[in-house]
């Protein structure tokens, strides 16, 4: 089989690389590609473009319309070519392709999306309190963007960022994941026939300890927008103590789903199958602690293992296949400790818990539920695992539901499931976490911010506030009398 290769994207050329890795398909753990490992060099080269189409050349002198109708037409490009980009997602972390497909053709909504916003973020006239002043606010591009993302749903972190980011003006450095980065340097030839000029966007694939700690402390980078671990999010934090960069940080979670009796049992289960089982739990959102009322538990377990071990594990290549391999050896072996740790400690394996047989080769895991036996300190119940472990604990009353589905450190997403529209108001005020999904699951849009609470993050993305991140205001006083400059030992 031929190793396919890949480069960066730096001042608009794709540049060769003075060192490469090897990419493995998670789905066979074989070889199948070299990609480009940035060193700091790359680093300032592309941050140093980026800070040059910043400042001068066509992009500083393009209109808010002009960049908007460039982000229309990278959308439209990203829906032209999903199939494509999907298929090199699938292949690089195995990701199925049914999810990749659709997640990709509804990425170019996003830049759509910034793309029309883009000449509709105003400034202001300010009515200020003195008579000879005018003011006015202008929002400027708060400069050059270091965009950093997990390997999960790299185009989709990406636009999330760069949407907002190039529509307020400014110019990004985007480092993708060591791991499966093949989507995003693929996506580069798109941001390159969009015509974007060069400079404005450059994307890298590299380690976090060198290219991306470079990139985050960059004297030239003022915004850093992170997605990734908390412990990575410890180490931007540190990095950009250097150029005190302004940080959004978009982290883990440790979701609940709260399903109360009066559900609709069926819906709920396969809602829950979702927040867990798709993409092989390998989402921030990820609902992973199941908070069942006590009443309905055992039944409600029963629909979940009968949906659980029909699932269909196989090539995440097959349309038909629903759950494919994990990413990387290191998320199984993380995984299957915190599970052994969880069982040892008291938890009940109801399914799952090992290597599903027949897939050699590749980084499989089964469907896995715990019920945790009312033990909320379990491994299960507080890690944040990445794959696809569901944690079931029970409750008898909203109120405890209510304070076991607070009983985290995160607070990223969750789902209540009730058909009493006063208990779902009441949840949905009372649960911290920055969505709160009511009879649904695993539901995004370019329109809706997006974003956590305590470990979960600092910051929203999406939306139209996203855009006000990326600008700085700058006020611009006039004024407008021809009398002499009053007192100058007097600030007025
Ligand atoms: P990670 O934190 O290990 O890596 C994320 C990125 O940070 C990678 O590009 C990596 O190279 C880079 N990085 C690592 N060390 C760095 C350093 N010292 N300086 C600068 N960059 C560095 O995360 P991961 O394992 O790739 O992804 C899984 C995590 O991402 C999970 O915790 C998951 O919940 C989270 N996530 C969050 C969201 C969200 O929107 N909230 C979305 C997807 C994933």
């Amino acid at each position: 089989m031929s190793i396919a290769e890949f480069r960066n994207y730096i001042d608009g050329s794709f540049a060769e690389a003075t060192a490469t890795f090897d990419s493995i398909d998670p789905s066979t753990g074989a070889t199948w590609a070299t990609m480009p490992a940035a060193s700091s060099d790359d680093v300032d080269r592309a941050v140093e473009a980026a800070h040059r189409s910043l400042r001068s050349g066509p992009w500083a002198a393009m209109t808010a319309t002009a960049r908007g109708k460039l982000l229309v037409r990278l959308g439209d490009l990203v829906v032209a070519n999903a199939d494509r980009l999907a298929d090199l997602e699938t292949r690089d972390t195995g990701k199925i392709i049914r999810e990749t497909r659709a997640q990709i053709a509804y990425v170019g909504d996003y830049y759509r999306y910034y793309g029309g916003l883009a000449d509709k973020h105003e400034g202001s006239f300010v009515p200020i309190d003195k008579a000879d002043m005018e003011v006015t606010i202008r929002p400027e591009p708060i400069g050059v963007v270091a965009a950093v993302v997990p390997w999960n749903s790299q185009l989709f972190l990406s636009a999330v960022k760069l949407g907002p980011a190039l529509a307020a003006g400014c110019t990004v450095v985007l480092k993708a994941s060591e791991d499966g980065p093949a989507p995003l340097l693929a996506f580069a030839e798109l941001v390159h026939e969009a015509g974007f000029p060069a400079g404005t966007v450059n994307i890298l694939a590299g380690f976090g300890h060198d290219c991306g700690h470079r990139l985050t402390s960059h004297p030239l980078v003022a915004r850093v927008a992170f997605t990734g671990g908390p412990a990575t999010a410890r180490q931007i934090v540190r990095n950009t103590a250097d150029n005190l960069a302004y940080t959004t940080l978009e982290l883990g979670g440790k979701s609940p789903v709260v399903v109360f009796a009066d559900a609709d049992l069926d819906s709920a289960a396969n809602a829950v199958v979702a927040g867990i089982f798709a993409a092989t739990g390998q989402s921030c959102v990820a609902g992973s602690r199941l908070l069942v009322e006590r009443s309905v538990k055992d039944e409600f377990l029963a629909r979940l293992k009968h949906k659980a071990e029909a699932i269909r594990i196989g090539d995440p290549r097959d349309p038909a296949t629903e759950m494919g391999p994990l990413a990387t050896s290191r998320q199984r072996e993380w995984i299957e400790k915190v599970v052994a740790a969880s069982l040892a400690a008291g938890g009940r394996l109801v399914t799952g818990g090992e290597r599903p047989a027949g897939h050699a080769g590749g980084l499989y895991y089964a469907p896995t539920i715990i019920d945790a036996n009312d033990n909320t300190g379990l491994p299960c119940v507080r890690e944040e695992l990445f794959g696809p472990v569901l944690s079931v604990i029970a409750f008898d009353a909203e109120a405890e539901a209510l304070a076991l589905a607070n009983d985290t450190p995160f607070g990223l997403a969750s789902g209540v499931f009730t058909t009493n529209l006063a208990k779902a108001h009441r949840m949905a005020r009372g649960i911290h976490a920055g969505v709160v999904w009511i009879n649904t699951y695993r539901a995004v849009s370019p329109l809706v911010p997006f974003g956590g609470y305590g470990q979960s993050g600092l910051g929203r993305e999406g939306g139209l506030d996203a855009i006000r991140d990326y600008t700085r205001s700058k006020s611009v006083w006039i004024r407008i009398s021809d009398d002499p400059f009053p007192d100058p030992f007097v600030m007025r």
